[in-house]
């Protein structure tokens, strides 16, 4: 359990702790994570995806300093989409061989900073990328690690806005490209070597069969390009399996990791290849809670609002992807009465809600509230939008 009511506190984390202790001095919205949760899960992902895999964490899910070191004792890689982010993960430790650049607009100064650094691997987005690379190699006469990410052309049953595998959207190289890939590689020996072959067909995907077929289309490819004489050797499978935000379900989700875990190494186990994956969500999503205040309780005669101080600026996702996400007050309801709410911030958009037609306790201004599973995707894509403070944040202990 990750929420859960002692003594009528709402308590957080695996070895529990009383949100409320947080709130003394409160001075705006913050962030609570928990290192202790995190390790747990990347312990699970370890065991489910077998030894012969290698975790590089999504660094964008959230790069928070404390959270990429916790990560680094425990073994874990990082891929990246930025400089930005090549210089956290550098900051907190990683040695740049332990990094994939990845990302479908990487600039020259990125590419730059990635080959000079020699990070372990740049995945490859396009023709006119690969191009640059070339290019680039040779000017500082190195010889680029690169993959391919492919699109399998699946596609996948989540939010429009987060799949990622299909020949309509910005990612990844279609099969048709891979000649010209390849009349590129072999025109450039010298400065590109292919390592190996990476896809990643969405976000928030919970239907096995799915990345099993996206997999197996991957493996058609990955042959292909052995058949023309260039030896990959590494098999990126892309991010996590989704999770439950709904309800609490760490049991379902361990069950479904465990099936996708034995799929894919039984999809890879005769190519020979270190499998890497590249999960964000599934490791920090349920390990952040965000602490925020009810400024007004504000009703009309067609809705009732609870007005915070929290809002887009601080947690986009549902704004964005209409995403769910709980929302637990810090003391337990004496009651089992609830009222229908639109938990709203201050920013000036119609889109700024955390929950829409949302029954909870009858709350009071000064209440605190607690939003769960927001250590994903939460501070990574939080904005001064409207000159309002970014939320603090803090970690609990290892
Ligand atoms: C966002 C992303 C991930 C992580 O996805 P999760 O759903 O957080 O696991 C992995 N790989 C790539 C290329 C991504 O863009």
């Amino acid at each position: 359990m990750l929420l859960r009511y002692m003594n009528q506190k709402l308590h957080f984390g695996l070895e529990p702790q009383a949100l409320e202790s947080f709130l003394t001095d409160y001075q705006g919205p913050l962030y609570v994570y928990d290192l202790k949760g995190l390790q747990k899960r990347v312990e699970q992902y370890r065991s489910f995806l077998g030894s012969k895999s290698q975790i590089y964490y999504a660094t964008k899910a959230n790069s928070h300093l404390d959270i990429l070191k916790s990560l680094k004792k425990q073994g874990v890689r990082l891929d990246v989409v930025s400089g930005g982010e090549i210089d956290q993960g550098i900051k907190a430790g990683f040695e740049a061989r332990e990094i994939i650049f990845s990302g479908v607009g990487k600039t020259r100064q990125e590419i730059t900073q990635a080959l000079f650094l020699r990070v372990h691997q740049i995945n490859v987005e396009s023709v006119e990328e690969l191009k640059r690379i070339a290019e680039i190699a040779k000017s500082l006469r190195v010889r680029a690690q690169i993959a391919f990410r492919m699109n399998p052309e699946v596609s996948p049953q989540t939010h429009p806005y987060i799949t990622t595998g299909f020949r309509e959207n910005k990612f990844g190289l279609d099969a048709q490209a891979l000649p010209e890939l390849l009349r590129i590689l072999k025109e450039n020996t010298e400065h590109l070597e292919l390592k190996g072959l990476t896809m990643h067909i969405g976000s928030q995907i919970t239907d096995i069969e799915v990345f099993q077929e996206a997999i197996q289309k991957t493996k058609e490819m990955f042959r292909h390009v052995q058949s023309q004489g260039f030896t990959p050797s590494r098999f990126d499978v892309g991010g996590g399996v989704g999770i439950v935000y709904e309800r609490e379900d760490l049991a379902g989700e361990e069950k479904l990791l465990r099936n996708y875990g034995q799929m894919v190494q039984n999809e890879l186990k005769d190519l020979d290849v270190e499998i890497q994956c590249e999960p964000g969500r599934w490791l920090v999503a349920h390990n952040g809670v965000l602490l925020c205040q009810i400024q007004y309780v504000k009703e009309t005669p067609y809705k009732k609002f609870l007005i915070v101080d929290s809002g887009m600026n601080h947690l986009l996702r549902p704004a964005l992807y209409e995403a769910h996400h709980n929302i637990w007050t810090l003391n337990e309801p004496s009651s089992t009465a609830v009222e229908v709410y639109d938990v709203v911030g201050p920013i000036c958009e119609s889109s700024d809600f955390l929950a829409l037609e949302r029954a909870l306790p009858r709350c009071k201004g000064g209440d605190f509230l607690a939003i769960a599973d927001s250590g994903a995707y939460g501070m990574s894509m939080a904005s001064e939008y409207n000159l309002r403070a970014l939320p603090r944040e803090i970690c609990l202990p290892e």
